[in-house]
Formats: C-alpha cells, sequence, structure tokens
C-alpha cells in the first residue's frame, strides 16, 4: 500500500505541472546544488531528454521511485530551457502533454475535474444514462480546441448545455491535454535564469542531438514573437501609447524588456524613446544596455509579471486578462497569438 507522501508523489510524476505537485516541490526544500551533487541525477535526466528529442515520447517510469523521477522532471525543464532552442522546448512539452494526458485517460471524475480545475477550466459533471459527460465553459471549449486541426472539433458535433459544451472522456482528456501545453509554456515562461551549470549541460545535448533538430530552430525563437502591437497586453499598449508623455523608470524597464523579447533590436527600442519629452540618447542607451544585460553584470533582465506590474500602477486590465486570470504579460500575447504546432 501506498502511503499520503507516495501518493502525491505519484501524482506529481503523472502531472508534475500541477497546483499541487508544485506545492509538494516548494515544500521538498531541495537545492539544486544538493541534485546536481548526486550525479546520478543528472545521467538519468540526460538519459530521459534524448529519448523525449529523438523519439518524441517520455519514457515510460518502470519500478521507478516517484520522488526520483518528480524531481528529475525539473531537473529535465531547467535544462531545456538553457538549450534556447524553441524545438527542443517544444518537444518536450508535447512529448509531456501525451505523456499527462494517458495518465488521465485512466482517472475517475473526480481526478480529471480537480485537474483541469486546476488548469483554470472549472469542469461540470453530468451522468446521461449511466455515462459520465464533462461539460466544459464554451468559450473555454472555444480557446483549447481553436489550434486543433481536426475537423471534428466544431461546436456543432457536440452537445451544449446552458453554455457547458459536452465532452465524453476521450475528447475531455484530448481538451486538457491542449491546456497542459499551454500550462507547460508557462511553467518555461515563468523560468528567470538558468544556472551556468545547466547551461553547459544543455550545450552538451544540443550537440548530442543536433541531427534531429530542424536546421532554422537552432537558435531560441519564440513562436510567439510579434511586432504586432494589436496582439500586445492592454498595459503594454498604454506604454507604447505614452511614451511621448515620459515615462517612469519602471515602465521603461518593463517595455525594455517586453519589446526584446517581442524581438526589437537595442538600436530599435533606442529610437522608440527618442519620442520622449526628456530625451538623452547617451543615457537611454546606457539604460537600455543595462536592462538587456550587456553591461555591469550582464544579468539579463525578465519582463516584470502581472502582479508586479499592478504594484507599479500601470495594470489596464481587459476582458481577456480577467477571463484568462493572465499573470504575465507574455500569456496574453501567447493567448492571442498562440504557439505553434
Ligand atoms: S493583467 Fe497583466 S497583461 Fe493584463 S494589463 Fe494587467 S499587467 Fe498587463
Amino acid at each position: 500500500m501506498y502511503g499520503a507522501l507516495d501518493k502525491s508523489f505519484i501524482w506529481a510524476v503523472k502531472y508534475p505541472f500541477d497546483k499541487r505537485s508544485i506545492e509538494l516541490l516548494v515544500d521538498l526544500e531541495i537545492s539544486l546544488e544538493e541534485i546536481l551533487s548526486d550525479r546520478s541525477f543528472l545521467q538519468e535526466a540526460n538519459k530521459k531528454l534524448k529519448v523525449i528529442l529523438e523519439e518524441g515520447r517520455v519514457p515510460p517510469i518502470i519500478n521507478g521511485n516517484p520522488y526520483r523521477s518528480f524531481v528529475i522532471f525539473y531537473l529535465q525543464v531547467l535544462i531545456v530551457k538553457a538549450t534556447e532552442n524553441s524545438f527542443v522546448e517544444r518537444r518536450f512539452i508535447d512529448a509531456y502533454s501525451k505523456f499527462s494526458s494517458s495518465f488521465l485517460l485512466k482517472e475517475n471524475e473526480e481526478n480529471i475535474k480537480v485537474l483541469a480545475k486546476n488548469l483554470g477550466i472549472n469542469v461540470k459533471l453530468y451522468e446521461i444514462n449511466g455515462e459520465y459527460y464533462y461539460g466544459v465553459p464554451f468559450y473555454e471549449f472555444i480557446k483549447f480546441t481553436r489550434k486543433l486541426s481536426d475537423k471534428f472539433w466544431k461546436i456543432y458535433y457536440f452537445p451544449v448545455d446552458k453554455g457547458f459544451v459536452l465532452l465524453n472522456k476521450r475528447n475531455i482528456v484530448r481538451l486538457l491535454q491542449e491546456a497542459i501545453r499551454i500550462r507547460l509554456f508557462e511553467i518555461f515562461f515563468s523560468i528567470k535564469a538558468t544556472p551556468k551549470k545547466i547551461y553547459s549541460i544543455a550545450q552538451d545535448l544540443i550537440k548530442e542531438v543536433r541531427d534531429i533538430i530542424p536546421r532554422n530552430e537552432t537558435q531560441l525563437k519564440r513562436d510567439f514573437i510579434t511586432k504586432d502591437h494589436r496582439l500586445y497586453p492592454p498595459c503594454i499598449k498604454y506604454l507604447l501609447n505614452n511614451i511621448d508623455k515620459g515615462l517612469s523608470h519602471s515602465e521603461r524597464f518593463t517595455l525594455v524588456t517586453f519589446l526584446n523579447a517581442m524581438g526589437y533590436k537595442k538600436e530599435e527600442i533606442i529610437q522608440l524613446f527618442n519620442l520622449t519629452p526628456d530625451f538623452n540618447e547617451k543615457m537611454t542607451r546606457y539604460q537600455v544596455e543595462h536592462i538587456l544585460g550587456l553591461r555591469g553584470g550582464k544579468t539579463r533582465y525578465s519582463i516584470p509579471s502581472c502582479r508586479k506590474i499592478v504594484s507599479y500602477g500601470f495594470c489596464k486590465a481587459d476582458d481577456t486578462c480577467r477571463r484568462y486570470s493572465i499573470i504575465h504579460p507574455l500569456k496574453y500575447v501567447f493567448l492571442k497569438k498562440g504557439p505553434r504546432k
């Protein structure tokens, strides 16, 4: 029989991105140094990553230690992030979303409901002729199925009850697989920096799997990069619209980090600030280079989270921000544009 902690780890192995699993990881208070001090963790992480990248599937866990498998998942996430390669990241995410949904197919209704809730989808259970159906709010159905190429995912193929689209088990799991992909992308967004040691491990991995990486994907090239301002969140649009009135330090900082993530070059960003009333090219160049990690300690700063932007006072949340509980400005672009499949 499994104890409560074992069960938590088993859940965490199946659904490592889940809120409960992340809480478990925090409770472990395990440091990266500790993990890296045991070389076997790294060896196992690398071995699994090679299978994931070469075969597009997560290798099965046979008689594994769930604690170990769970920790290794996060070690793999750090390595993948450090590769700075969108192909590697996407392949990892796709493999893990399929891996988790294969377990979901075997879960009972309540567990599916809990996992869906933790992914931000409030599922309503229906029992019809002794079979369970999962009611998904209409807008969530659209959000998670709009990128599925199969014609089958048209709303008129499904029964609808008071704004809920009714799905059978197989279909709710397929929809949740999409939600899991998005959650995994969010986890990657949220990693601010990767330790140097992980970076060199990641580079070794890239060398080993170079043959399977498409030529045009050897650099990090986020699929959601865009210079189309219509896809930017309202806080960023507000900053862009108010450059000519002058921006505070935190506003400038946010705008520079965001535009850089969207593919703007240093010179383009500096030129944008040309519109500010107190424009001083030397000073602007210094500040922009500092934020982009080209000066001083060479720290490359990340875009502030929504929570920070709220505290800075220029969050201008719209319906999309509220409906999807946006926690990071990049997530807004991600939702509007969507990751490439
Ligand atoms: S919720 Fe986030 S993305 Fe939306 S306006 Fe506020 S800070 Fe920007």
